[in-house]
């Protein structure tokens, strides 16, 4: 397997010696396109990778370690997003973010419907780097109630599914509502995912992260 570890610090540095003069700082050559670790870029996330844990419909632990990989540009704009939500006194909790193909294919195997994972020969917006699955904590950390666990795979995880509670129709509508002034969209059947608009046609990766 390629690792990111290398080219990932060299443009992380490149990133961190332009930063410090923002006009040039996209022209300077770090493309928006270019994967980074969130975590260089934010402390402010609350991470619950569960494809790092054994907590997920796969009942494997399929990542290494848990780190949050994303093209630059969908960074960029989960950090604004965060920062609306942090305004209201919540954070994004983060169970996914970019995934490699080969991890698809496993999933794909396991459930082969296009409503809950998408087909490998297609490849998802996870495998492009611009999608992510995500929900909200409060000031003391505590989930805010979306009425289904993540990865929940039936018609109560759609965002067109009415018969819960106005709370927690309201929260799913908060989250809904402020990723989509940040450039995401929304997909019906999954509460928890959001696509970057532009980050669509980026191509497939299957590369692995470095974990040390
Ligand atoms: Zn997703």
């Amino acid at each position: 397997m390629k690792s990111f570890a290398k080219p990932l610090f060299f443009l992380i540095c490149i990133f961190c010696v332009v930063s410090s003069n923002a006009q040039t700082q996209d022209s300077a050559g770090v493309s928006d396109t270019t994967f980074v670790n969130l975590k260089e870029y934010s402390k402010d996330f609350i991470y619950d990778m569960k494809y790092a844990s054994e907590d997920n419909f796969l009942k494997a632990k399929v990542y290494d370690c848990a780190e949050c990989f994303l093209r630059l540009k969908t960074v960029k704009a989960l950090i604004e997003a965060n920062k609306s939500f942090i305004k209201k006194g919540y954070k994004i909790k983060l169970y996914d973010c970019y995934r490699p193909l080969s991890i698809q294919k496993k999933m794909w195997e396991i459930v082969p419907n296009p409503e809950y994972v998408a087909n490998p020969k297609k490849g998802s917006i996870h495998n492009r780097g611009g999608a992510v699955d995500i929900s909200l904590v409060d000031a003391s950390g505590k989930e805010l109630d979306m009425g289904t666990s993540f990865d929940f795979f039936g018609i109560e995880a759609s965002h067109n599914y009415s018969k819960f509670s106005k709370e927690i129709i309201s929260n799913r509508k908060f989250l809904k509502n402020v990723m989509i002034k940040n450039g995401f969209q929304s997909f019906d059947s999954e509460w928890w995912h959001y696509n970057l608009k532009t980050g669509l046609k980026d191509k497939v990766s299957n590369q692995k992260w470095n974990c040390n």
